[in-house]
């Protein structure tokens, strides 16, 4: 999915003229993607003369460190509003739970998505 890097934008619009859908737009002369409207085309990639629009694999590393350091905050938290030690281990578990869970539907949907390549 594509974001766009604020530090490299320098407010041109090519994108928002050339996006298909609509779906870029300014504010603040920095150029802000609507992901709800993002059909994923990849054209806004191709055609930004700043390179500012950039890839979520670059993000990857970034994701994973938000994750860890939001688990952490939730144990904290867990432990200081339901005022027992033991909460922040439960509080883990249901937090390994909830990134299984994204493990999981992320594998199954790939699995589909491959199946689409011979339609
Ligand atoms: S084309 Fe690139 S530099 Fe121009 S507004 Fe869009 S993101 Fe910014
Ligand atoms: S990927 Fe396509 S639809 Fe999405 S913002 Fe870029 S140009 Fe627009």
């Amino acid at each position: 999915m594509p974001w766009v890097d604020k530090e490299k934008c320098t407010g041109c619009e090519t994108c928002v003229e050339q996006c298909p859908v609509g779906a870029i737009f300014m504010t603040d002369s920095i150029a802000m993607i609507d992901m709800e409207k993002c059909i994923r085309c990849g054209v806004c990639h191709n055609i930004c003369p700043q390179d500012a629009i950039r890839h979520d694999s670059e993000k990857v590393q970034e994701n994973i460190d938000a994750n860890v350091e939001k688990t952490k905050k939730s144990m904290g938290l867990c432990v200081k509003y339901l005022g027992n030690v033991e909460e922040k281990d439960k509080c883990l578990k249901r937090m390994l739970g909830h990134f299984r869970h994204e493990k999981e539907i992320a594998e199954k949907t790939i699995e589909r998505l491959e199946k689409l390549k011979n339609v």
